[in-house]
C-alpha cells in the first residue's frame, strides 16, 4: 500500500497549527466593528518593524501592490526602467509595469538562483540602447536565500539607483546577522496564504528606514489622503485588513521557531541527499536561509517527480516557466546581454519539496525515505 501523500505546501495546516490563537484574534476584530485601517494594523506594522530591527512598515493589500507602491514613493514610473531578474513569481515584473516603469530582466548565478551581480554591473555600466534611465533595481531574495547584496547594493550605490528588495519568500532571513528588507532603500513583503509569515487571505507590507518614504507610501496606498477624503497626489486602495493585521500579529511571535524548524526539515533532506547524485540547495556565506521553499536542481524533472509521488512525496516546480517566455511577456519585454540563459535552463531542472513547519517527523522521514530511494538508484 503506497503512504499517504506529504503535500508540497498545506497553509491549512498552518492555520489548525495555530486556531485557538488565530480565531480569537479574528474574532475580536469581528467584535470591534473596524475593519479598515484601525488599531489592528497599526499594531502590527509596529510589531513586525520591531521584529525585523529596522524601519517603518507600512501594510498594504498584496505583495505585488507592495512593490508598486515601493516604486511609486520613490518616483519611479514612466520614463524609468527598473532592472530585475526572469527567475521569480511574475508579481515582481508585473509591479513594475503597473507603476509604467520598464522592466530589464537579467540572469541569475545558475548556484543561487538569484540575481547575477556581474550582469547587473553590466547593465548599469552600458545600459542596453532604446530604454528609459535606469532608477531602481530589485533583486529577489528566492526561496529564502539572500541574493548577493554585498555586490549588488555597492553597484546600486555607484550608479545612485534605487535598491528595492523583494523579500515575498525571505521573512526572517538574514545576511551578515541583520534581517534581509533592511538593506534597501525599501524592501517588500507578501502574506499570502504559502508565505514564510502567510495570512489567510491576501496581505502584504512595504517597510523602509526612510519615514518620510513610509508617510508618501502610507498616502498613497489609500488614494494619496495625507488627511480623510483630501488626495494630495494620486493613489490606489491597497489596504491591508484589519482581520488580515490581527491574524499576522497571532502569527509573528511564532515566526522564529518555525523558521528554525523549517532549517531543521532542510537539513534532514540535505544528510538524505548525501551521497547522491543530487545536490542541496547551496547556502551563501554569512547567510541565515529561512527555505521557503526547497529546491532541487534535477535533469530528469518529470521522471524525478514520478518517483517522488510513487513514494508519497508532492512535489511543484518554482517556477516553470521564466517571465521572458510567458506569452504576456515574450518578445516585448526587454532581456540584459545574457539573454538569460541560465534563467531557461533552470526552470526546465527546478523541483521545490514539501517544506512547511507543520510537517510531521514521520511525513519528514517519508520525505528522507524517499530521497534515499532515489540515491540508492
Ligand atoms: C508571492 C510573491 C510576490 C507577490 O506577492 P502577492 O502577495 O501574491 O501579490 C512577489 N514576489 C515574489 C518573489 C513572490 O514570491
Amino acid at each position: 500500500m503506497s503512504p499517504p501523500m506529504v503535500p508540497q505546501a498545506n497553509p491549512g495546516a498552518g492555520y489548525r497549527a495555530l486556531r485557538t490563537e488565530i480565531d480569537t484574534a479574528v474574532a475580536r476584530v469581528l467584535e470591534s466593528g473596524w475593519y479598515i485601517l484601525g488599531q489592528e494594523i497599526r499594531a502590527f506594522e509596529a510589531e513586525f518593524a520591531a521584529w525585523l530591527g529596522a524601519g517603518t512598515a507600512v501594510g498594504c493589500g498584496n505583495g505585488t501592490d507592495a512593490i508598486a507602491l515601493a516604486l511609486r514613493g520613490l518616483g519611479v514610473g514612466p520614463g524609468s526602467t527598473v532592472v530585475t531578474v526572469s527567475h521569480t513569481a511574475v508579481a515582481t515584473v508585473a509591479a513594475i509595469e503597473m507603476v509604467g516603469a520598464t522592466p530589464l530582466l537579467i540572469d541569475i548565478d545558475p548556484v543561487h538562483f538569484t540575481m547575477d551581480p556581474a550582469e547587473l554591473a553590466a547593465v548599469l555600466a552600458d545600459p542596453p540602447p532604446g530604454l528609459p534611465p535606469i532608477r531602481a533595481v530589485v533583486p529577489v531574495h528566492l526561496y529564502g536565500q539572500a541574493a548577493d547584496l554585498d555586490a549588488i547594493a555597492a553597484t546600486c550605490r555607484r550608479h545612485t539607483v534605487a535598491l528595492i528588495e523583494d523579500c515575498a519568500q525571505a521573512h526572517g532571513a538574514r545576511l551578515h546577522g541583520k534581517r534581509l528588507g533592511t538593506f534597501g532603500e525599501a524592501a517588500t513583503f507578501s502574506f499570502y496564504p504559502t508565505k514564510n509569515l502567510g495570512a489567510q487571505g491576501d496581505g502584504g507590507a512595504v517597510v523602509t528606514r526612510d519615514p518620510a518614504l513610509a508617510t508618501r507610501i502610507a498616502a498613497l496606498r489609500q488614494y494619496g489622503w495625507h488627511q480623510h477624503y483630501i488626495s494630495d497626489e494620486v493613489g490606489v486602495n491597497s489596504r491591508l485588513d484589519e482581520m488580515q493585521a490581527a491574524i499576522l500579529r497571532a502569527k509573528l511571535p511564532h515566526l522564529d521557531a518555525q523558521n528554525t524548524r523549517r532549517r531543521a526539515i532542510a537539513g534532514a533532506y540535505d544528510a538524505a541527499l548525501a551521497g547522491s547524485h543530487l545536490r542541496p540547495p547551496q547556502r551563501r556565506p554569512d547567510t541565515e536561509p529561512v527555505f521557503h521553499l526547497y529546491v532541487l536542481r534535477v535533469p530528469d524533472r518529470p521522471a524525478l517527480q514520478a518517483r517522488l509521488r510513487a513514494d508519497g512525496v508532492g512535489t511543484g516546480i518554482h517556477y516553470p516557466m521564466p517571465v521572458h517566455l510567458q506569452p504576456a511577456y515574450k518578445g516585448r519585454v526587454a532581456l540584459g546581454p545574457s539573454g538569460c540563459r541560465e534563467t531557461t535552463l533552470a526552470a526546465n531542472e527546478v523541483l521545490s519539496l514539501p517544506l512547511y513547519p507543520e510537517l510531521t517527523d514521520a511525513q519528514v522521514e517519508q520525505v528522507c525515505t524517499a530521497l534515499t530511494r532515489l540515491r540508492d538508484g
